[in-house]
Formats: C-alpha cells, sequence, structure tokens
C-alpha cells in the first residue's frame, strides 16, 4: 500500500520529465539558430568600450553589423587602433563565413 501511494506517482512524474526532456531536446535541434562564428572573432578584436561611437549600441552591435555586411569599414569603430583595426581586417578577410564566402572589409 504505502510503496503504491509513492512509487507509482514517482514513476509517473519521472516519465513526464524524461519526455519533456526529450521535446525540448528535439525543439533544440529544430528550432536551433546558427550564428556565424565570425561575430566572436571580431568582438574579440575590438576595444569593449560599448561607447556607440560607430553607430550601433555596443561592440558586439558592430561586429553582428560588419558580419552582417551592413558595411565594410572597420575605422567605423573610432576608438580601435591601428592595430586593432588591421588584426579585424586580416581576421574577416581570411576567415570564410557560414555560407563558404569571404566578406572582404577594409580599414
Ligand atoms: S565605436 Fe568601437 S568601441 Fe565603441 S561601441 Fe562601436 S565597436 Fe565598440
Amino acid at each position: 500500500m504505502f510503496i503504491e501511494d509513492i512509487l507509482i506517482p514517482m514513476l509517473i512524474i519521472g516519465a513526464v520529465g524524461a519526455l519533456l526532456g526529450l521535446i525540448l531536446a528535439i525543439a533544440e535541434r529544430v528550432f536551433e539558430v546558427q550564428t556565424d562564428p565570425r561575430i566572436e572573432g571580431v568582438y574579440e578584436r575590438l576595444p569593449h568600450y560599448n561607447c556607440g561611437a560607430c553607430g550601433y549600441p555596443g561592440c558586439q552591435a558592430f561586429a553582428e553589423g560588419l558580419v552582417a555586411q551592413e558595411f565594410n569599414r572597420v575605422s567605423l569603430c573610432r576608438p580601435a587602433n591601428a592595430l586593432q583595426r588591421q588584426a579585424i581586417m586580416d581576421y574577416m578577410n581570411s576567415t570564410p563565413g557560414v555560407n563558404g564566402q569571404i566578406f572582404e572589409v577594409q580599414i
């Protein structure tokens, strides 16, 4: 009596949990949003002032805009020094995107 009162609800809760976990795992694969890894590559090379001088609300948005080909001049980031600009240009001009194509940028 006591075992049945506890064991059956535990099994039901465990089965429901496993089912929901399976549904979440499938949904994650189906609705996965692929981000271009170059966004992170550009972001790492920026000065991270988040000042907005580039016209974007922050460095992350700048990196996303550059990778999305909204502009092609790295010098839009005014606080970046010459080394940082060169590093971003070299990175973008040598790293293909998820479509396999390289987006050429300029200083
Ligand atoms: S100007 Fe440069 S440092 Fe300032 S937010 Fe834009 S990318 Fe970041």
